[in-house]
């Protein structure tokens, strides 16, 4: 370790009071989403907190995106910050979005109560606590390295939580996460502070529709129902689909081990007479069965052959079943993404690990996705990946919270990682 990077971490521990109120204003800000409340507020408080650094600060707003009103809308925060050379960009993008709170809490959910070492709240973990810890470690890494070759940037961005269309993908649209603006990015999700997130699988979202012809109920060989042939599809599912599933190996190191292969979700299945009636139901033969499904596939997949398998099954239905019929819908694609461990991002944060850790990080893929679809996809910055304090299991949880000290080792491990980007 270098005398300046024990300088940056002695200052980050001066800075730990500073780091634990910043989360807390945080939670206090209720940005729950849907409906997507309080975004503007809390990118201005973002903004207002870096501008005082020194930052440049813009809000864009994800203009007619899923969500978006005058009422509710998507503002996003991009901060920069000139370094004193020419250099390359490091960026660091936290959501400002968190799901409901539901039931179950023995905390107030919004009120960032500390108790044994611990903030309480909804979002500490997922991922204001994130975001703060990439604040503070570049506060840090300022104050002692004025002299900078390249440029930093923050930003706060929306609705992650509901696929990232009104945050991170509008802006990768307009450019915000592609050379030669930016060369790094982290994202401080809660991977826990020893892991750095490589990616995440693909997803392909469908909606299965199998046709009917109604009837009275009481004559039901006078109609064909669509529920039946909707089991037939399941059954098909579970003979055939399921194994091939199973049978898919990868070599993305995804946690949990069960997600190490292809897997299917049923979503839902709605068939027949509408629910949320709670009159008596009439005597019908179901026309229209639906199905949504959430199938989650491996880098070694194309979204052809993903699409096809489905496709084939239900082809074979409908030349082998009396009557069958179908349509099939798209709903959302997800293309998997992989950040190469060897890549600048993974490895200045790789030593900053071992560094503060004393230990070599683990390389992980996400089950499901995040943000980083964006980036990759859309902005075509591969050399990125989500690293941050939190445990990820108690995301979305009641009693969420995030751990200080994990806070304080991350932001270490994240001014390690600048000084190693920017002091070329
Ligand atoms: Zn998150």
């Amino acid at each position: 370790m270098t005398d300046v990077t024990r300088k940056i971490h002695r200052r980050i521990d001066d800075l730990k009071g500073d780091l634990v109120d910043l989360t807390v204003e945080l939670i206090r800000i209720p940005t729950t989403n849907p409906p997507g409340e309080n975004y503007t507020e809390c990118a201005e408080f973002v903004g207002n907190w870096l501008k005082k650094r020194g930052f440049e600060v813009e809000y864009i707003r994800g203009l007619d995106t899923p969500g978006d009103s005058d009422k509710f809308p998507r503002t996003n925060i991009v901060a920069r910050l000139e370094g004193k050379r020419p250099g390359e960009c490091v960026h660091f993008n936290s959501h400002i979005d968190v799901v409901e709170a539901g039931e179950g809490w023995t905390f107030d959910p919004f009120g960032g109560e500390i108790k044994d070492g611990k903030i309480y709240g909804r979002g500490s973990c997922d991922m204001k606590g994130g975001l703060a810890t990439s604040m503070i470690a570049v506060e840090a890494f300022l104050v002692e390295v004025p002299d900078f070759a390249g440029a930093i940037e923050i930003s706060g961005t929306v609705d992650e939580e509901t696929g990232g269309y009104g945050g991170v993908a509008y802006l990768a649209e307009k450019g915000y996460f592609s050379k030669p603006r930016v060369d790094h990015v982290i994202i401080p999700e809660p991977l826990n502070k020893d892991r750095i997130c490589l990616g995440h699988r693909g997803g392909w979202w469908g909606e299965i529709e199998t046709h009917g012809r109604i009837a009275h109920g009481s004559m039901p060989f006078l109609g064909d129902s669509a529920i039946l042939h909707m089991g037939a599809v399941m059954e098909e599912f579970n003979d055939k689909l399921y194994p091939l599933l199973a049978d898919k190996k990868t070599e993305m190191p995804v946690v949990p081990d069960g997600a190490k292969q292809s897997t299917i979700n049923i979503n839902s299945i709605h068939g027949g007479e509408a629910e949320g009636f709670d009159g008596l139901p009439a005597a019908c033969v179901a026309d229209s069965c639906r199905l949504i499904f959430d199938r989650r596939f491996l880098i070694e997949e194309s979204m052809d052959e993903v699409k096809g398998e489905i496709v084939s099954i239900l082809d074979g239905l409908q030349r082998n079943r009396d009557g069958f019929t179908y349509s099939i819908r798209n709903i959302n694609e997800i293309y998997p993404t992989m950040t190469k461990k060897d890549a600048a991002v993974p490895r200045a944060l790789a030593s900053g690990i071992e560094a503060v850790l004393n230990t070599t990080p683990d390389y992980v893929i996400s089950p499901g996705s995040y943000d980083q679809k964006h980036i990759a996809r859309l902005g075509h910055m591969h050399n990125c990946v989500a690293y941050g304090p939190g445990i990820l299991d108690l995301a979305h949880q009641p009693d969420e919270y995030i751990g200080i000290d994990d806070m304080v080792d991350s932001a270490k491990i994240m001014a390690s990682a600048l000084c190693e980007l920017l002091s070329k």
